[in-house]
């Protein structure tokens, strides 16, 4: 299995706060100041109160996958054959349920994803990227 490299894209700060917290070993997720409902993937403005502002909370690094693909030809710009096959994941949070987060499956030799399968998060050094990644509890 291998790590598709490739720059997360920043058009905006909006998603800064995760990728620090993948830095120090969090998921982080994030929610309105309001009234606390966690939102995902973050929006520009909340549509629950437009005029609150969007908080970071660090939430459980466990959870189940929810769903998953093994990609086996990059369809990234530039010669990606190296980094393939490697498996993104669906996870749901144990904290926030019904929020998917795009991740990377860190296989065990032989192993193989599957629905429902509990994993924690294991953050992936991925180039001078870090990425959302997760590998399975025993
Ligand atoms: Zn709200």
């Amino acid at each position: 299995m291998g790590i598709p490299v490739f720059p997360p894209r920043f058009d905006t700060d909006l998603l800064k706060p995760f990728y620090e917290g993948l830095e120090k070993g969090e998921l982080r997720m994030s929610a309105c100041s309001t009234c606390g409902e966690f939102h995902w993937y973050p929006p520009e403005i909340l549509h629950c109160h437009p005029e609150a502002k969007i908080d970071w909370r660090t939430i459980s690094p466990e959870g189940v996958i929810y769903s998953f693909t093994t990609v086996t030809r990059s369809l990234l710009p530039g010669d990606h054959r190296d980094e393939v096959p490697f498996t993104v994941i669906l996870v749901e949070s144990d904290d926030v349920p019904n929020a998917r987060i795009p991740s990377i499956f860190m296989a065990r030799e032989g192993q193989e994803a599957e629905c429902g399968m509990r994993v924690r998060l294991s953050p992936v050094q991925a180039g001078e990227h870090i990425l959302p990644a997760f590998e399975a509890i025993d």
